[in-house]
């Protein structure tokens, strides 16, 4: 964004327009609702908006054990009783366990790989936390890991070398079933359709 956009509006409102503009799906003319939104509430709202965004930086770290983000390291997930340690999910990002979660579908755990499988970004297993993965496997006892990257080139790649190297350890890989729109992202698909694309999820190994 040109800082000529926002010229005749007071510095502070210039400049946190142009903060909210460099966040994802928030163009200008949105950044500028917001402002002006925030502007009409009071200092108390604006404090805990702020607040709950430096809570952000300060509060919240990786999980040791699945490497999602959390506050109490293990995070709840790893520490619930309750989840069936039969089954590990793998994801790309902490962000997915968030979208898989919503579906109320899914009741094992999960692992965070850090990204996917890229060979033109130069990202391949080593850059991920695949052998922290296959630790993982060996000694909790798990009997199937569920492969839940999103359905484009890399999701595919990092699917197909996972149930590989798996294969030989008598646990099952499965993959979650299409449905999922292709190309498409784990995160904006809603509930229904991903709930199904756990359940419908196919052997890969
Ligand atoms: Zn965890």
């Amino acid at each position: 964004m040109h800082n000529n956009r926002t010229g005749g509006v007071a510095g502070p409102v210039a400049a946190l327009i142009n903060e909210f503009s460099k966040l994802p799906t928030i163009g200008p003319k949105t950044a500028a609702r917001l402002v002006f939104y925030l502007l009409a509430r009071s200092r108390q709202d604006a404090e805990a908006l702020a607040d709950a965004i430096i809570a952000l930086k300060d509060r919240v770290r990786l999980c040791s054990r699945c490497f999602s983000i959390t506050e109490e390291d293990p995070c709840e997930i790893c520490t619930d009783p309750q989840r069936d340690v039969a089954l590990l999910c793998v994801v790309a990002e902490a962000k997915d366990i968030y979208a898989l979660e919503r579906t109320s579908a899914y009741h094992g755990r999960y692992h965070v790989l850090g990204g996917l499988i890229s060979p033109m970004d130069g990202i391949g297993p080593a850059q991920l936390r695949v052998a922290e993965l296959i630790a993982r496997i060996a000694s909790e006892g798990c009997s199937e890991v569920i492969v839940a990257t999103n359905p484009n080139a890399e999701g595919e790649a990092t699917a197909l070398y996972l149930s590989r190297l798996i294969a030989p350890s008598n646990v099952a890989v499965t993959r979650l079933a299409y449905g999922l729109p292709i190309g498409g992202d784990l995160d904006y698909a809603d509930e229904v359709t991903l709930a199904k694309a756990l359940e419908g999820r196919r052997s890969l190994a």
